[in-house]
């Protein structure tokens, strides 16, 4: 499932190629996938050009003139790629947002369709699935923030899990920033107190960078704008590597299943 670094690179390449362009056509496949105003997108949406493409945890913003943005959610399988528009359309592909030949074919591809696009009008009547409340970005939290946040009997691997309280970890990233910052994920949030506190925080914020930099971690679906893969799977410490050994102290990485989701750690470097 794409998380905040893989869908920071989309957003960015995003931004590059579509900023101040002008929408020719939409066409959508499937209409389940699309939320929020229900008149045809294609009427919608043509003519206006692209303000602003910006990121709001695992979301995708694109903000059109006269007041419209567009929010893609990748779900656990989505792509948002630009294509010529002579590609071939992959299977799956929902909607398909048409801009200039020289720019190409804004494309939404979801297999599984637990991601879809929402349309946001002032004036359109919204239906469809919500879109649920957002805990505040890690990327921007000071340690008071996130001190308020570990105010929970809960095991902390559940808590950053959990969108509502803090927004855009998932899995991958939230096993690799405990592992940096040596807490078990089980442990109660309540527990960390300082040193440990700041010690995550820095991790998390530390972990999400370097992912960003390496244009994400592809271990299966997700890939950048152009198709690309990301990188930073070679960097994984815990994630995907149950039974090798932890690269700082030789013990294998176990797995244990925490808040229902498979979890990685080092038993000696991450103690309960
Ligand atoms: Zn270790």
């Amino acid at each position: 499932m794409p998380e905040l670094p893989e869908v920071e690179t989309i957003v960015r390449e995003l931004r590059t190629r579509l900023t101040r362009r002008r929408v020719e056509s939409a066409t959508v496949e499937r209409a389940d996938v699309v939320h929020g105003d229900p008149r045809p997108l294609d009427a919608l949406i043509a003519g206006r050009l692209v303000k602003t493409v910006d990121r709001r945890a695992k979301r995708i913003i694109i903000e059109l003139t006269r007041n419209l943005r567009l929010v893609f959610h990748l779900g656990m399988s989505g792509r948002l790629t630009i294509d010529d528009h002579d590609n071939p359309i992959a299977k799956h592909t929902h909607v398909r947002i048409g801009f200039g030949r020289e720019i190409g074919e804004l494309r939404f591809r979801d297999p599984r369709r637990f991601g879809g696009v929402w349309v946001l009008t002032d004036a359109g009547e919204y239906v469809g699935k919500r879109l649920g409340r957002l805990g505040p970005e890690p990327l921007e939290l000071a340690a008071k923030g996130f001190r308020r946040i570990l105010a929970s009997r809960r095991q902390i691997k559940a808590l950053l899990l959990d969108q509502s309280k803090i927004a855009g970890l998932g899995n991958i990233y939230t096993d690799e920033a405990l592992y940096a910052a040596g807490v078990h994920p089980m442990t109660p949030a309540d527990a960390l107190v300082e040193p440990i506190a700041g010690q995550l925080l820095r991790a998390i914020k530390q972990t999400l960078r370097r992912a960003i930099r390496a244009r994400g971690s592809t271990l299966m679906d997700y890939r950048t704008v152009d198709g690309q893969t990301g990188s930073f799977q070679r960097q994984h410490r815990v994630y995907g590597r149950t039974g090798q050994p932890c690269r700082k102290c030789g013990a294998p990485i176990e797995r244990i299943i925490v808040a229902g989701r498979s979890t990685c750690f080092c038993p000696r470097c991450q103690p309960l």
